[in-house]
């Protein structure tokens, strides 16, 4: 018999959290991070290497499967976890940000949304009911409600209309879901960046009643001051008892500042992405592997990491491999960035176990920029 949806808060340490969420495929340690896994890949690595950097969780992409290969097709062939080898639990994104910004938008309605494939122009219709059908036939431990996405900057009224539609949505996506021992739904708060709205959304959220609440509508473009200044006052309409996620977040300096906010879960592509333009995380911030002065630097990415790359190269091979565009480069540098993330939560883990989280966070490098 398999074990109920659940999260248990350990410990606290003001408004930061360690916790633990179960489902259908072992347990998650929070605050946790979710590699990407888009199209049933975290892109340039194998499942056995997002394992060994300590990942627990990764996310796939509802708009995506449900283009190619089809969630039927993934069905048929045993689910999202037999299908891409990934054993642990799985969280789907309920497409509704993608059909957003990546399709032709045709018509949204209360109804749903008709849209036109960035791939092939073939027209769909997406439904709450349809998006919650689709993330069961995948088989994701953590399904996610179809939600409306506005963009940043939006006025009043564009965010509150999309946010009355996302409730809706909410509801009509919690009565579609099937309920199975171990499986979870999460409620996704919007409201862009007035308070009256989120206070609204997460209100009525918690009345449906969830299995987790996250903060969308955010790492939108509106940068890190406006975002830590909404979860400081969104946070305090959820549920202390279910866990928190921000979707889509983000460098490291912005995980260390929404778990002191009170985040329990984040996914973002940066780690992966970076690493395939030749950016890497380091203790000490960023590099630009391109950069001319490691072209001769006989030390590893980073001294203190177990990955493949630090424990078996050098910067300067590192330097050669992505300036003559061999794949092997953004094999190592994604991978290296993967295990820099998965290192960075459990030190937050154990620095909120030892109740010096704020300590850590005050000495944290602040907002990094990107290569
Ligand atoms: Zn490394």
């Amino acid at each position: 018999m398999s074990k109920n949806f659940f999260f248990k808060l350990k410990i606290s340490e003001n408004k930061a959290r360690r916790g633990e969420v179960i489902t259908a495929h072992g347990a998650i340690q929070t605050p946790a991070f979710m590699p990407v896994g888009t199209a049933a890949t975290v892109k340039a690595m194998k499942i056995s290497d997002v394992k060994k950097s300590g990942a627990e969780i990764i996310l796939g992409n509802t708009y995506h499967l449900m283009l190619r290969p089809t969630a039927e097709l993934i069905e048929q062939l045993g689910g999202l976890h037999k299908f891409s080898g990934w054993q642990g639990p799985i969280l789907t994104d309920s497409g509704g940000f993608q059909v957003m910004s990546l399709s032709k938008i045709r018509k949204i309605s209360d109804e749903g949304v008709e849209f036109s494939s960035h791939i092939d122009g073939a027209k769909h219709f997406v439904t709450p009911e349809k998006s919650i059908e689709i993330q069961y036939k995948l088989g994701s431990d953590i399904t996610m409600i179809f939600d409306e996405c506005v963009q940043f900057p939006a006025t009043y009224d564009q965010a509150k209309q999309a946010m009355e539609r996302s409730l809706l949505w909410a509801a009509r996506s919690k009565s579609a879901f099937q309920k199975r021992a171990g499986y979870g739904i999460f409620g996704i708060v919007q409201g862009s960046t007035f308070p009256d709205l989120r206070k609204v959304s997460s209100e009525k959220l918690v009345e449906i009643g969830f299995d987790g609440y996250a903060i969308g509508g955010l790492a939108v473009g509106e940068g890190q001051e406006v975002m830590f200044e909404v979860l400081d006052y969104s946070v305090e309409f959820l549920p202390e008892d279910k866990p928190r996620y921000l979707m889509g977040v983000g460098k490291p300096s912005d995980i260390v500042g929404a778990v002191l906010r009170g985040i329990d879960m984040f996914d973002c592509v940066i780690p992966t992405r970076s690493g395939r333009t030749g950016q890497a995380f380091v203790r000490s911030g960023t590099i630009n592997i391109r950069n001319a002065k490691y072209r001769d630097d006989p030390n590893p990415l980073d001294k203190k990491c177990v990955c493949y790359a630090c424990q078996n190269h050098s910067r300067a091979y590192l330097h050669h491999l992505v300036k003559a565009n061999e794949i092997l480069g953004s094999m190592l540098l994604s991978e290296h960035n993967i295990f820099y993330y998965q290192d960075l939560m459990k030190e937050i883990r154990e620095a909120i176990e030892e109740k010096k989280f704020g300590e850590f966070a005050q000495k944290f490098p602040q907002n990094e920029t990107l290569a």
